[in-house]
């Protein structure tokens, strides 16, 4: 048994404030290059992985140096072996490479968390008992076991912490989540450091010379190394944010030059269609007005051929004042000037009307209905745009599914009712079944069906103010069934 006395220790308050601070830094530029390789697509995700382990790497291991050279004893000079020194800090770069990893590829399942914090623990650990490994000094170390055991309970608790932030914060908008980035940052920082003081916190010195072997390349502790070494640390978080931000604004400008080519390329084709729409029933009344000048001048004066004449003209005319009407619609709903005039009427009333007046449409298409419904069921909406509503899904079925029965139903259901329009026509595929509800979008190959595609977005709209909705159960050539869900009043 030999006898020892242990040497006193202190930490310097104010490099542990600064290590804190780095730890916290590194912290949130981590989140924020996580973001950045999460949203970033194709080959730069790698380039990214690499260079925000190499940021986030020394950004750690600076704390866990710069808490390390916090460690005073007095009348002790400490050194570190350079070789071991560098060796920590790639395994800091190592466990950091794995860490956004994780968050940037897995999904975050119960495996993952596990797998992902013991590992990193394991890892940060290794790189502060690497450190301490890299000590040189008159002086041997005395561990306690419980400290050592309870700070790699601390880094995998950090490491935890660490994955289930930036689980979270991932896929925030790279231009929100900014807030949320700070306080995570300054979370995971204090972990980290609670780690690294855990671990200091397992060690004693004893004065002994026997072993030491200073080198002349070893480096020796100031708190000149401290500075510099923090400047350094700073610096190349620095450059990481930068590069964050830069990739943020390049990000910002190809979405800001997409929607600018997109909305051009809707324009252009908007201005297409109307003229091919407005094309048509022009012509045909121009044509129908030669005819009747021609037919006055020759004075041959057929009352009954001008009479069809001039029921053509206006049919055409109500077609072009329908889509005025339609482009008054989708702009006052787009800058949100639609009011609802809401009475109290029948819906069953007012289906059987709408069948009615479209009789003629329905009949030269072919197309039986069938609508079964005795009892009324009184609601409180806006008759006209209802009526729209109606007349939208019922023409739509006569237009793409001709020639064959289409069956309606209304029934009440908890304070609502549902409408259920169903053909048996071409169908929709399920990737279009979403998009045929947003403004102009039409399905490929109908383009021998007249239409501008604002139908649907009209009736998705009208429902959305009336509180209810809209869905289609459908596939190719399997018909479709559009299912309208309204709440019997607004309340
Ligand atoms: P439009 O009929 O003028 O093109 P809509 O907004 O009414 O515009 O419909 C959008 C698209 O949805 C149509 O172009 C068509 O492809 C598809 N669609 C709508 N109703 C049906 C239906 N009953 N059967 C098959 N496809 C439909």
């Amino acid at each position: 048994m030999y006898m020892h006395t242990h040497l006193h220790h202190h930490h310097n308050p104010f490099l542990i404030l600064l290590s804190v601070g780095v730890a916290a830094f590194a912290s949130y530029t981590a989140l924020d290059l996580v973001n950045c390789v999460t949203t970033t697509k194709g080959k730069w995700k790698w380039p990214w992985l690499a260079g925000g382990a190499i940021a986030m790497g020394v950004g750690i291991w600076s704390m866990h140096f710069v808490g390390m050279l916090a460690f005073h004893v007095p009348g002790l000079e400490i050194y570190y072996d350079l070789p071991l020194l560098l060796l920590s800090i790639v395994v800091a770069i190592l466990s950091s490479a794995l860490a956004l990893y994780v968050v940037s590829y897995l999904q975050p399942t119960v495996m993952t968390y596990v797998a992902g914090s013991l590992t990193m623990g394991f890892a940060i650990a290794g790189m502060h008992y690497i450190g301490i490994w890299s000590m040189r000094m008159s002086a041997s170390i005395i561990w306690d076991k419980l400290f050592v055991v309870l700070s790699i309970g601390v880094a995998v608790t950090a490491s935890y912490l660490a994955l289930f932030i930036a689980f979270r914060l991932r896929n925030k908008k790279a231009f929100e989540g900014y807030a949320d980035r700070c306080f995570g940052g300054l979370l995971m920082g204090i972990a980290i450091s609670g780690m690294h003081y855990t671990a200091m916190g397992a060690m004693q010195l004893i004065p002994d010379s026997s072993h030491v072997v200073i080198n002349p390349n070893d480096l020796l502790a100031s708190d000149g190394v401290a500075a510099g070494v923090l400047i350094a640390t700073v610096l190349i978080l620095g450059l990481a944010l930068t590069g964050t931000s830069i990739e943020r604004s390049l990000i910002k400008k190809t979405i800001l030059n997409e929607t600018l080519q997109a909305s051009i390329k809707s324009r252009d084709d908007f201005f297409s269609v109307i003229s091919h729409e407005l094309r048509t029933p022009l012509t045909s009344i121009k044509m129908q007005n030669e005819l009747i000048v021609r037919s006055i001048l020759k004075k041959q004066v057929d009352e009954t051929k001008i009479l069809t004449m001039l029921e053509k003209s206006g049919k055409h005319i109500d077609r072009i004042n329908r889509l005025v009407d339609d482009f008054l619609d989708v702009s006052r709903m787009s800058s949100g000037k639609l009011s609802l005039q809401r009475e109290n009427f029948d819906i069953v009333l007012l289906i059987n009307e709408v069948i009615d007046r479209h009789r003629p449409f329905l009949d030269e298409a072919g197309c039986e209905v069938f609508f079964q419904n005795n009892s009324s069921i009184i609601g409180c909406w806006d008759k006209f745009r209802i009526e729209q509503v109606i007349t939208n899904l019922l023409t739509n079925a006569a237009k793409y599914a001709p020639g064959s029965p289409v069956n309606i139903s209304v029934a009440e259901i908890n304070k609502c009712i549902q409408i259920r329009v169903k053909d048996q026509g071409i169908g929709i595929v399920e990737e279009d079944q979403q998009r045929i509800f947003q403004r102009f979008e039409r399905v490929l190959g109908n383009e021998d069906k007249r239409g501008l595609g604002l139908g649907l977005y009209i009736t998705h709209e009208i429902l959305q103010m009336h509180h209810g909705k809209i869905s289609v159960n459908s596939g190719l050539n399997r018909g479709a069934e559009f299912i309208v869900e309204l709440p019997l009043s607004p309340t």
